[in-house]
């Protein structure tokens, strides 16, 4: 057969190009084109147009053209694998002709599927390519001939297989294109693009967003979408401004912006700002998201989590509640039985203030609040440092706990370290505040199994420490008996001073030489319906803890009184002695009290003797002071009493405007038996003797140290065995057996 003339493949070329039969449309239309020309012009049997899958598994024919019957049909699959040296020669020349396809190396891979059943036994095959990869072919087939074919022929199909090379990358150009256009339009991602100060293009999520079309934002600024200020008070023109600037330096922004929607309504969004460098000119987009119902979401979540902080923490303090107390003691509890560690040990110290009411009462609660801030700060820093978390119970009152670890010889040393450091004085607005605190400690396996049992023995712990002189105490299980009792007595003493259910036993005390009575003791008693008789220890501390001990001395006060003036008429001029409490000699209150009784003529000063603690002077000395020399100055004796248990010096108290002196009852009770306490006992009453006071030694039970008293010159002396406290009948009847039937001993004159 003949080759056609290159002229003739020519001006089909021409033709194909000039009359824009190919890239004008689609890839698949092109191909059909292409292949439909080609065929005419070269005068093949068939022309195919082959694709590579995409997988690039095989060779796919998209368009295969009969010329005998001017029609386009789909043609035939190759499988690659299976054809590996054909489509080596296809990627490495740009030509396969062949005008013997049984005879072709080449082909031979292709022959038995594709070549043989068809009769094709001549083919000339060009490379489509796109970007320098074979993904593809243009064939021209011969059926039943042999066709040599001519060099012209074959730089025409090359030529040809480059229009449907080109119109592939145009084909993929338009579907890259495409599916970024179907991002930016799907994407649930408000897009924005400036150029300039202005917006070139929006996606559809930005008019959902704004409430409008493309045009109603394009060619428009983002400041016309936005109020003239943010929420938080900033100018938006300027604050934008900075934005852009810092996104065009190369830092991209992400911040939250009030915007305005096309009706006027605002929103809150999120933005992020990027710029990208496109046609030689920096071109900023943003995405924008509206948060507002995330912001409002974000609010109301602030507000729970604000709630939850302030259930769980102490408003004042910032420190953990009363509540948490307990689910962090019984989370550790759970931890450590979980564990199964034997020795796991848990410890609570409860602190409790002294005189904190009394702070609250006299400088007024905002310096209370001040001095709890100050002394959590104090206590939380030694705490923490040992890994112990403290908490406020309400009140003066918090809890540190410590775990396993801490519960050993380091928080022995931790536990002294505290009670010193409660030992303080705060500055608060110039006034100094002495401070002190009562401790109680409670131990996990020991004394309790649960938080709120381990809190009650820290607190029965607490109080041991209250009434002793200790600042600190362990919880003893001997204290927890007294616990409920007290707890009654606590509740009932209002109730009890009010209805009169106290009473006062008098115990007398006589001259240790002439044995005349020289006086006597009035000693509280709570007469209690189910308890009996309870002693004054049990009950006062607990009055010394609230304010019930101002109507309790004022109570015994007026009982006194009520003696002094019942004995006078039974004919004894005797004085009697009232205890006051620490709480009575810092309050003014009641001096002034005694001193309107003493102008008003109800007292007789030389009849009412005032007993006071050493301890309770040695709390504060200066207030002490202070009110002892107004005692004094109304002609009322005082008296130093349990002498020997404050830690004074005699120097100290010849200061002070006192008449008595009473050796403690520990020291006199051992006196015969103790050299030391005898030694003591003789130097005191030396001492006393050089600053004018008169010694009384307390708790004589027994004829030999009456005697031994006597010859120290021991003025006076008190104890069982010269009466034991008595209500006021049989002390009556007492002084009146006394007085009479023993003649060493006479009635007072
Ligand atoms: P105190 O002032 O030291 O009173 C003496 C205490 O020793 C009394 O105990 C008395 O019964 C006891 N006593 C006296 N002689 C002997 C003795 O020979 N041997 C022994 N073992 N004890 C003896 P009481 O009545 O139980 O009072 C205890 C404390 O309670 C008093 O100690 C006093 O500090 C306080 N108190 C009593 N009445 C009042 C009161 O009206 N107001 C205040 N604030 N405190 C009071
Ligand atoms: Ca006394
Ligand atoms: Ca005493």
């Amino acid at each position: 057969m003949r080759n056609v003339s290159g002229t003739d493949l020519d001006d089909c070329y021409l033709k194909l190009i000039r009359e824009d039969l190919v890239n004008t449309q689609g890839l698949h239309e092109t191909a059909a084109v292409v292949a439909r020309h080609c065929a005419i012009a070269i005068e093949a049997s068939r022309v195919g147009v082959w694709f590579l899958s995409e997988d690039k598994t095989s060779l796919d024919c998209q368009t295969l053209y009969i010329r005998d019957e001017d029609r386009i049909e789909n043609g035939a699959t190759l499988d690659v694998g299976k054809s590996s040296v054909y489509f080596e020669s296809l990627s490495k020349a740009r030509i396969i002709s062949t005008g013997n396809t049984r005879n072709d190396k080449r082909t031979l891979e292709i022959a038995l599927d594709y070549l043989l059943p068809d009769d094709i036994q001549s083919l000339l095959d060009a490379t489509i390519c796109h970007l320098g990869n074979a993904q593809g072919v243009l064939r021209i087939e011969m059926i039943g001939e042999k066709r040599q074919w001519s060099e012209d022929e074959k730089m025409f199909v090359a030529s040809a297989a480059d229009l449907i090379s080109n119109s592939l990358v145009v084909d993929q150009l338009a579907k890259s294109e495409a599916k970024h256009k179907a991002l930016f339009d799907a994407t649930n991602e408000g897009i924005m693009v400036f150029s300039g100060p202005v917006f070139v293009d929006v996606n559809p999520a930005v008019c959902d967003i704004f409430g409008g079309c493309p045009e109603d934002i394009i060619g428009k600024s983002p400041i016309d979408f936005s109020p003239e200020f943010q929420s938080d008070g900033k100018p938006s023109g300027p604050t934008a401004m900075n934005y852009v600037q810092k996104c065009l330096q190369g830092e991209p922004q992400n911040f939250e912006w009030t915007h305005l929607r096309l009706d006027g309504t605002e929103f809150f969004a999120d933005i992020t700002l990027n710029s990208v460098r496109l046609e030689n000119e920096d071109t900023l987009f943003a995405l924008i998201r509206d948060i507002t119902d995330k912001k409002a979401e974000r609010a109301a979540q602030q507000v729970q989590e604000e709630i939850k902080y302030r259930a769980a923490h102490d408003s004042l303090t910032g420190l953990l509640n009363r509540e948490q107390l307990h689910i962090h003691v019984d989370n550790l509890i759970s931890n450590g039985q979980k564990n199964q560690n034997q020795s796991f040990q848990i410890a609570l110290m409860l602190f409790d203030l002294n005189r904190f009411k009394e702070i609250n009462d006299t400088l007024g609660h905002t310096t209370g609040d001040q001095v709890l801030v100050k002394l959590s700060n104090l206590l939380k820093e030694p705490i923490e440092n040992v890994g112990g978390e403290l908490f406020r119970l309400g009140g003066d009152e918090f809890v540190a706990v410590f775990d396993n670890q801490s519960c050993s010889e380091p928080f022995k040393s931790l536990e002294k370290m505290l009670t010193q450091s409660m030992k303080t004085t705060l500055e608060i607005e110039d006034i100094r505040v002495e401070m002190g605190a009562s401790i109680g400690i409670s131990l996990y396996p020991d004394n309790g199994t649960d938080s709120h049992e381990l809190l009650r023995c820290a607190d029965v712990a607490m109080y041991d420490a209250k009434t002793t002189d200790g600042t600190s105490s362990w919880y003893d299980p001997k204290s927890d008996l007294n616990n409920k009792r007290r707890l009654a007595i606590m509740l009932e003493l209002g109730s009890a001073i009010r209805n009169n259910d106290l009473t006062l036993f008098f115990q007398p005390r006589i001259n240790t030489s002439s044995g005349a009575v020289t006086g006597c003791e009035a000693l509280l008693r709570w007469e209690h319906t189910d308890l009996g008789l309870i002693p004054p220890i049990e009950f006062i501390p607990l009055a010394e803890m609230t304010e019930l001990i101002h109507p309790l001395t004022a109570w015994v006060l007026n009982s006194t009184l009520l003696q002094i003036n019942r004995l006078k008429s039974l004919g004894y001029d005797i004085p009697v002695a009232m205890n006051i409490s620490t709480r009575n000699l810092t309050d003014s209150r009641f001096v002034d009290t005694l001193k309107k009784l003493v102008t008003s003529g109800k007292i007789n000063p030389r009849l009412l003797e005032i007993e006071i603690t050493e301890s309770a002077i040695m709390n504060h000395p200066a207030r002490a002071l202070q009110n002892l020399e107004r005692i004094d100055k109304l002609g009322l004796s005082i008296a130093v009493d349990d002498f020997g248990t404050g830690y004074s010096s005699l120097n100290y108290l010849k200061k002070l405007p006192l008449d008595t002196l009473k050796i403690d009852r520990s020291f006199v009770s051992e006196m015969i038996s103790n050299e030391s306490d005898s030694l003591i006992v003789d130097s005191v009453i030396n001492l006393a003797h050089n600053f004018s006071f008169t010694v009384v030694a307390e708790g004589v039970e027994d004829k030999e140290t009456l005697d031994a008293l006597a010859s120290k010159n021991c003025d006076q002396a008190q104890g069982y065995y010269i009466a034991k406290p008595m209500p006021a009948d049989e002390f009556e009847a007492w002084l009146e057996e006394f007085t009479g039937g023993v003649p060493a001993y006479s009635k007072v004159a």
